[in-house]
């Protein structure tokens, strides 16, 4: 066959589709041509990698269907192996906020991959990230990088329970807090729940200790209480605000009892506002975890607090912390790239754009007679479908869990096939960035308009 990027003849077993499309060669020509598809792609990684995906959610059992595989992305939009283009409205579940391959971000780390990938020894670039989110965050009068949200949530609790010589965990109720053994949950609703395991492997000793209690009420505290967790906006049951007075009930039940207060700003942090949930609630937490935006796209993840708290860190004091590469240098790099780009005028030009978009998703799903509610927080929207909250913003998780999952498997697909990828899973956000401009935004909106039709013919 004939090469549409230069001309060569070259064997079909030569093709590569991501250089392909890289290179802007068509869909249509290179499927003619052999090249693999999605399907043929996804069911080779599914021969290797257990269900073809490093994160279960990527697998789109919520919804159903085969996974495209990404060969790039570029701003709002990504292309998948088979040339297609989208609209991006995951951003990598909210790690990127500046768009795909920003060309800031993107030369920061080609400028630090020069100088080496990782050394095991401290540098100057992951001082400049700690100072940054130090000067952004009060509370933060310290803080330790390390690789994932992950990681930054069970540092945490183990520094909690280290500073407070307490075991108790208080969590929430359809909060997320990475894949942490001590808050993977199952919470059962209404009353306090004595942990069990949310999943296999997690031995009920593991758990004993965590307490999981509905999500906007202040839990009545003891003295075994070591932390109280939560997302001080709640962004992986949909979208769901904090009620006035949680926030605040919770920083005064735990210094009631002498428990530290955590919150878990890995989506929110840098996301809603430069000073995170924290700043936009006016609540000082003891612990904060950080990750997604904080690395640019790179893996990362980040703990910080009062200086009191975080100096039980060790080598400073006993509660174990290491990592081959925390303080990465092309993370941090990428971090203190994004962060740079990102001024308080950013968060108000985004939390238009959030309204707007939620606006029009909400006037779309309206004209075709869709019950849908797009709930804004900051910049974050939530998704909610069908009638079961009679139009309230939903509160906690027994409200989120009313969403009609079938009807947004259909809404999913629907606007996949029309060039708009949301999340496959009806309780992630809409990740909106600085590159879904107005067009993007409008686009976006007219798409909704015609994809979701189905609904009233
Ligand atoms: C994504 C997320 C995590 C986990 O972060 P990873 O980098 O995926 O390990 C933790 N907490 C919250 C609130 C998150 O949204």
């Amino acid at each position: 066959m004939v090469c549409r990027i230069d001309e060569r003849t070259v064997s079909i077993a030569l093709c590569d589709p991501v250089r392909c499309v890289q290179a802007g060669c068509s869909a249509i020509t290179c499927k003619g041509a052999g090249v693999p598809s999605n399907q043929q792609l996804f069911e080779r990684s599914a021969a290797v990698i257990p269900g073809g995906v490093n994160s279960s959610i990527r697998a789109f059992r919520a919804v159903g269907g085969t996974p495209f595989l990404v060969a790039r992305g570029s701003g709002a939009y990504l292309y998948d192996v088979e040339g297609r283009q989208m609209i991006d409205l995951v951003q990598s579940y909210g790690a990127i906020i500046l768009g795909h391959a920003h060309p800031a971000v993107t030369a920061a780390i080609t400028a630090a991959a020069v100088d080496g990938t990782s050394y095991g020894a401290p540098t100057p670039r992951e001082m400049k990230l700690a100072e940054a989110i130090s000067d952004r965050v009060p509370s933060c009068e310290r803080v330790r990088l390390m690789n994932s949200g992950t990681e930054a949530t069970s540092t945490a609790v183990r520094l909690a329970r280290g500073a407070t010589g307490r075991k108790r965990i208080v969590t929430f109720h359809g909060n997320f807090h990475g894949a942490t053994d001590a808050l993977l949950v199952a919470g059962g609703s209404g009353v306090a729940t004595l942990g069990l395991p949310g999943t296999a492997g997690v031995p009920e000793e593991t758990v004993a200790n965590t307490w999981v209690v509905p999500y906007n009420v202040v839990p009545h505290l003891d003295n075994d209480v070591a932390a109280v967790i939560v997302e001080p906006v709640a962004a992986n049951m949909g979208v769901v605000a904090p009620v006035p007075g949680f926030l605040e009930g919770l920083r005064a039940e735990c210094d009631r009892v002498g428990a530290l207060l955590i919150f878990d700003e890995v989506i929110t942090g840098f996301r809603i506002g430069l000073g995170g949930a924290q700043a936009k609630y006016d609540i000082r937490p003891d612990i904060t975890c950080f990750g997604k935006v904080i690395g640019g796209g790179l893996p990362i993840g980040a703990v910080g607090g009062s200086a009191d708290v975080m100096n039980h860190l060790s080598p400073l004091g006993p509660v174990f912390h290491a990592g081959t590469l925390a303080g990465n240098p092309l993370a941090t790099a990428a971090g203190l790239a994004a962060l740079n780009e990102l001024v308080p005028d950013v968060y108000i030009e985004l939390s238009a754009r959030a309204r707007r978009l939620s606006a029009l998703l909400r006037d779309a799903c309206a004209s075709n007679g869709i019950v849908a509610q797009f709930p804004v927080v900051g910049t974050l929207i939530g998704m909610h479908f069908g009638p079961g909250l009679q139009n309230n913003a939903p509160q906690n998780f027994v409200d989120a869990k009313t969403t009609d999952e079938a009807l947004y498997a259909k809404v999913f697909h629907a606007m996949l096939s029309a060039g708009v990828a949301m999340a496959p899973g009806a309780y992630e956000a809409l990740f909106v960035g600085l590159s879904h401009d107005d067009a993007v935004i409008n686009r976006i909106g007219e798409i909704a308009h015609e994809a979701l039709q189905w609904n009233s013919h």
